[in-house]
């Protein structure tokens, strides 16, 4: 017998998950007591279903749950009488540490929702990085994240790309969380500040979502909402800033105001005007691979090189995401392709550091390539046809290789 505990003991002494423990205690019935089946309810619900024989655990007195076994022999019935004891311990260790750690990943999740807004504020971007972090924390659950349009009539998905749940589809305009019959999807607004702004929906793979998930989901719901609302009234702000936080060129409303005063000045003056719109060619990948941070840190690395190679009266913008765009005031077509190509050569031999702000990397220093279109006003042309001519210059020079420059002689 003693050493049947002292073996048991053993087997308690690893830090281990629920699963991975039930299953060395289920090799060590079968070895020392010829069990055949052994496992460990804890679940109250279930304590009707055991089958065989079942050997009580308890807390402080209290039964937490049962060791059932297809046979308790005597022999195990007296080695239970001593050893059930110490598998208790370890079960309420492991339990009360899942709960601890996902505690601590719940507060980790609500803290990076909150801070996505210090870098970022356009929708379309933050709402997949919130959509990752729930997929990360509900492994078990699949995410939905729909948002209401502007007037506030239609509520559209935002996240991931496709919603076929039909269940989920009907209950999109509810103003209060709702539970499905089967408990296994569960609905929560996103409201801030009595605004509805979407929804949050889970769907359970596995089994029913628990009153703590539904607790976890409401709170989260909360903090979505805030940011989004967040999102908004910065993106409301920014409109009318110049400047764009991230490189320090015009925003792209201003980029628009410059344009129009540019095109006005060129025609009155019968002067030349070219325009390039450039993208970072491949640049989700860096994004995905080493993290938005380094992202970031490419933007602004490109931003500083154009800055640096262009005349003190050129004019650069944040055309959106990772487009820029450029005005070449008193420029004729051939100078500004020779501009464009110097940018792009120049950004083809620049490295970016990577190491601060993606520590964990192997890869040290990135190089990323662009891809131009260039185009110069005709006396014919409206406002918006400078950029829109560019960009599609920009669009063949993506079509037929990427890191080039592709000039438009429309
Ligand atoms: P292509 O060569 O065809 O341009 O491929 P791409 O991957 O660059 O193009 P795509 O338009 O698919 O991806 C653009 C990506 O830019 C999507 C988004 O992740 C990223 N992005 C947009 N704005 C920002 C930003 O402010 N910071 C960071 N880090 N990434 C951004
Ligand atoms: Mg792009
Ligand atoms: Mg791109």
């Amino acid at each position: 017998m003693l050493d049947k505990i002292e073996k048991l003991a053993n087997v308690l002494n690893g830090s281990y998950s629920e699963k991975s423990l039930y299953g060395l205690l289920a090799s060590f019935f079968s070895e020392n007591f010829g069990v055949q089946s052994f496992s460990v309810v804890t679940d109250e619900n279930k304590f009707d279903l055991i089958q065989g024989e079942k050997y009580p655990i308890f807390k402080h007195k209290k039964c937490i749950g049962y060791l059932a076994f297809d046979n308790i022999s005597k022999d195990l019935n007296s080695f239970l009488d001593i050893g059930a004891a110490f598998i208790s311990l370890k079960i309420q260790n492991i339990i009360l540490n899942e709960k601890m750690q996902k505690n601590v990943d719940f507060h980790d999740t609500m803290k990076n929702i909150a801070k996505i807004i210090e870098t970022q504020y356009e929708l379309h971007y933050i709402i997949p990085l919130i959509g990752e972090m729930l997929d990360k924390f509900f492994p078990d659950y699949l995410i939905y994240i729909f948002l209401r349009d502007g007037d506030g009539k239609n509520c559209n998905l935002a996240w991931p790309a496709l919603c076929r749940d039909e269940n989920i589809l009907k209950m999109v305009n509810i103003n209060s969380a709702e539970l499905s019959e089967d408990k296994k999807t569960y609905i929560h607004p996103l409201i801030s500040e009595t605004k509805n702004v979407g929804i949050l929906a889970a769907k359970s793979t596995a089994g029913e979502i628990t009153i703590k998930d539904r607790d976890y989901l409401g709170q989260l719901s909360a903090q979505i909402a805030t940011t989004i609302n967040r999102a908004n009234v910065y993106a409301e702000i920014l409109k009318h800033a110049t400047l764009d936080a991230l490189t320090g060129f015009y925003n792209r409303h201003q980029l628009e105001e410059r344009i129009k005063q540019e095109v006005a000045n060129a025609k009155r003056q019968h002067a030349p005007l070219c325009g390039i719109m450039t993208d970072i060619d491949y640049f989700k990948n860096v994004n995905d691979t080493y993290g938005h941070a380094a992202g970031d840190l490419v933007l602004k690395t490109i931003a500083k090189v154009i800055r640096s190679q262009l005349r003190e009266y050129d004019i650069a913008g944040r055309y959106g995401g990772e487009e820029f765009s450029i005005l070449l005031p008193f420029t004729k077509i051939s100078e500004a392709q020779m501009v464009a190509e110097r940018l792009r050569q120049t950004i083809e031999n620049k490295s970016v550091d990577i190491s601060k702000v993606c520590p964990d990397s192997d890869v040290k220093k990135l190089n990323v390539t662009i891809s131009l279109g260039v185009y110069e006003i005709k006396e014919s042309d409206g406002d918006d046809d400078l950029m829109q001519k560019a960009d599609k210059a920009l669009y063949q020079a993506k079509n037929t290789g990427r890191n080039k420059v592709v000039i438009n002689n429309d």
